[in-house]
């Protein structure tokens, strides 16, 4: 009896300290994080006129990811990359990037169910295309696309080869935001407010050399100096 007992205690607190381990997030943290997000995200569908109904969900759960169901039209966003967006900019650089996705599977033909922040599902086509997209979406609701390098150079990872996976690698899709911002919309690179953000300066160092390629072919084609960062 002692010695079941004594198992019994021992197993309840191994499945309480399993379940202290992870915090208890308060209904009142809950209501604020859903709200943000709906805030940002309705802001992005409205500004830009997106006829097509959607949906924002903040999920408590701590994965470093965000993802668009198609198949109802869902945005989910969990709190452990909630957690790591610093401004309204950056939310919704996320946010516009899942609408770029949910908009596009829409219009195409079963292209699949399910588009991810940052994981394995879209090929690479369809992350350009929704970085882009998600670049005019920020613009247009007057958001800094600035901050889609910002959130993507803090929370990718580097592949180490490109064929290796279906996304493209994180460099090479940060320097096509970059120069996508660059030719269309240079005011946010001219005068950028993020020139003092660390993620923003370590993107600085790691594409010097693509940046300056980049830069020596506009500087050749416009027959004028630039030197935005
Ligand atoms: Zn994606």
């Amino acid at each position: 009896m002692k010695k079941i007992a004594i198992l019994l205690s021992l197993l309840t607190f191994i499945c309480t300290s399993t379940y202290a381990a992870d915090e208890i997030i308060s209904g009142e943290y809950i209501r604020k994080a859903q709200a943000k997000v709906d805030q940002i995200g309705f802001k992005l569908l409205n500004y830009n006129g997106i006829e097509k109904r959607t949906v924002f969900d903040f999920d408590t759960r701590k994965i470093k990811n965000a993802y668009s169901r198609s198949t109802d039209r869902q945005i989910v966003i969990y709190r452990g990359l909630f957690n790591r967006l610093e401004s309204d900019d950056e939310i919704a650089a996320v946010l516009a990037h899942e609408i770029a996705h949910s908009v596009d599977s829409y219009n195409g033909i079963l292209r699949g169910v399910f588009y991810s922040w940052s994981y394995y599902f879209a090929p690479k086509k369809y992350e350009y295309k929704a970085d882009k997209k998600a670049v005019d979406y920020m613009v247009n609701a007057n958001y800094n696309p600035v901050a889609l390098i910002v959130v993507m150079n803090k929370t990718f990872p580097q592949n180490r080869f490109d064929w290796y996976s279906t996304h493209p690698l994180t460099s090479r899709r940060m320097m096509e935001v970059y120069e996508y911002i660059y030719k269309k919309y240079p005011e946010y690179l001219a005068n950028n407010a993020y020139k003092n953000n660390i993620y923003y300066q370590n993107f600085l160092l790691t594409s010097k050399e693509n940046r300056a390629k980049f830069q020596k072919k506009i500087e050749k084609k416009s027959k004028r100096t630039v030197n935005y960062l």
